[in-house]
């Protein structure tokens, strides 16, 4: 297939951005895939990262945005700790995470992972820690109808273990948990609020 891409895209505002957040420059990158050879969720992934690297290289914003593969990262590292150029590919995936999340363009075949990612980061601000009960009722409520009776058998087995609790427990300095949430704007106001 071929593929234009003009001088715009390839020294784009946004590729600065990128790399800005990031604090590597992508052309660094010479492609050689170790961090992909190395990733444990490169087979899920329609884009492995050295082909995300790529597509910043190249300035191809919405198809970057619209990845999956920043969301089925688990942000092992791995791909950084193997770079021999010091691209810091897991950063990419988070800003590109970040980045997707402000734009409106989240992948829509992952609003499970998106809305997990949501509960989950509302939890620890909110306790310092996750609370699993909290966290499986906000991610459930996102989507009550699908998601509602999901999991009940393995739910009703783990309540006989005593698992998850129903009691909350709060980090001693929760205000310092908050602060660094508002110094890296990891939840942003619209995220906090269910849908
Ligand atoms: S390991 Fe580093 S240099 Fe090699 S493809 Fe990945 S990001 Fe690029
Ligand atoms: S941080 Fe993400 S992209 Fe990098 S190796 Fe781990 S799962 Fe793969």
């Amino acid at each position: 297939m071929k593929l234009q891409l003009s001088n715009a895209q390839v020294g784009s505002e946004w590729k600065r951005e990128v790399e800005r957040r990031v604090g590597r420059k992508m052309a660094d990158c010479y492609q050689c895939g170790k961090c992909s050879a190395g990733c444990p969720t490169a087979y899920e992934m329609f884009h492995p990262i050295h082909a995300m690297v790529r597509l910043v290289q190249l300035g191809r914003k919405e198809a970057a945005l619209q990845s999956r593969s920043q969301w089925v990262c688990v942000a092992c590292e791995a791909c950084s700790t193997r770079c021999p150029k010091d691209v810091d590919p897991a950063r990419l995936m988070t800003v590109l995470r970040e980045m997707a999340q402000e734009e409106g363009c989240v992948n829509a075949n992952e609003s499970d992972i998106y809305d997990f990612h949501r509960s989950f980061l509302a939890s620890v601000r909110m306790f310092g820690r996750v609370y699993e009960m909290g966290l499986v009722a906000s991610y459930k409520m996102k989507s009550p109808l699908r998601r509602g009776f999901q999991d009940l058998v393995t739910a009703l087995h783990m309540r006989k273990r005593g698992k998850p609790g129903f009691l909350w427990h709060k980090v001693q300095n929760v205000a310092a948990i908050r602060r660094i949430y508002d110094r890296t704007k990891l939840q942003r106001p619209a995220d906090r609020n269910p849908d």
